[in-house]
């Protein structure tokens, strides 16, 4: 796929504003939040229990990662694994891996999706929530094979150059679209496959919630020394809702640093 570079300076302004996402996002977390201990001074300091006006507020500790999370649950390296990661050093294995229970989320797309089972199941269940709150997303693009993705990468070398083509497109067998866990997400707007995207209510209400439906944003900005893919707020990866939630709440923001796997720069 196709993406735009954007300025040295832009970048900047963006990182700003991902910040300022980010934290908003923080914000925003479901479940009451924990008494401040400013409140709970006023409540034990009050005289006359009996004329208690406000409400007791309900400690709670959900802000957290999960201390059960079992790390370990599932493989790094199998290819049918949920967890598998795939970048520039971890190509599939086999790199002709062909995903055994792929099916087609009713979903709306633009090129008809297909998915593993379960990720397939929480995309139509996280669209269906995201419907709710008013934002239509749709599937630009989800499983490719070994096939598609050498018919991709080949054309760009001949349109592109060898330099343009390695920055821009996955190596056959070193794409996660041919896990049938990933998918490029949009609005069907122009800025569909495109980092403006980043800036669209879609892309927002993902950054907030996909994690709850076990997707997370794959290469998010200013990340790619690690993931060796320049930003792509469109890209998202099904890695179940227990990882995806750990993930959220300790703020890691990428596959390899989730997973203590070493930066993956270059091929
Ligand atoms: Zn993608």
């Amino acid at each position: 796929m196709l993406r735009p570079r954007i300025g040295h300076a832009l970048r900047g302004a963006v990182v700003a504003g991902a910040v300022l996402l980010l934290a908003a996002c923080s914000s925003s977390q479901p479940g009451p939040t924990a008494p401040s201990s400013a409140a709970q001074a006023v409540v034990t300091a009050t005289p006359t229990p009996t004329v208690a006006v406000t409400p007791t507020p309900t400690p709670t500790a959900t802000s957290t990662p999960t201390p059960t999370f079992d790390a370990t649950a599932h493989s790094l390296d199998d290819p049918t694994s949920i967890w598998v990661v795939v970048d520039k050093q971890r190509p599939l294995q086999p790199k002709t891996y062909v995903p055994s229970d792929l099916v087609t989320p009713a979903v709306p797309h633009t090129n008809v999706p297909q998915l593993r089972r379960v990720a397939a199941a929480a995309l139509v269940t996280m669209f269906t929530a995201a419907k709710r709150d008013g934002v239509t997303l749709y599937s630009l693009s989800a499983y490719r094979s070994y096939a598609t993705q050498t018919s991709i990468f080949d054309r760009n070398l001949q349109r592109l150059g060898r330099a343009t083509t390695l920055d821009l497109t996955a190596k056959p067998g070193y794409s996660e679209h041919q896990t049938g866990l990933a998918d490029d997400l949009g609005d069907g707007t122009s800025c569909d496959l495109a980092v403006c995207f980043e800036s669209h209510p879609a892309a927002k209400w993902l950054s907030a919630h996909s994690w709850r439906y076990g997707w997370v944003l794959r290469y998010p900005l200013g990340y790619t020394r690690i993931t060796g893919i320049q930003t792509e707020p469109w890209h998202f990866r099904y890695i179940g809702k227990a990882a995806a939630k750990q993930m959220h709440f300790s703020g890691v923001q990428t596959l390899e640093e989730f997973f203590h796997l070493p930066p993956s720069p270059d091929y």
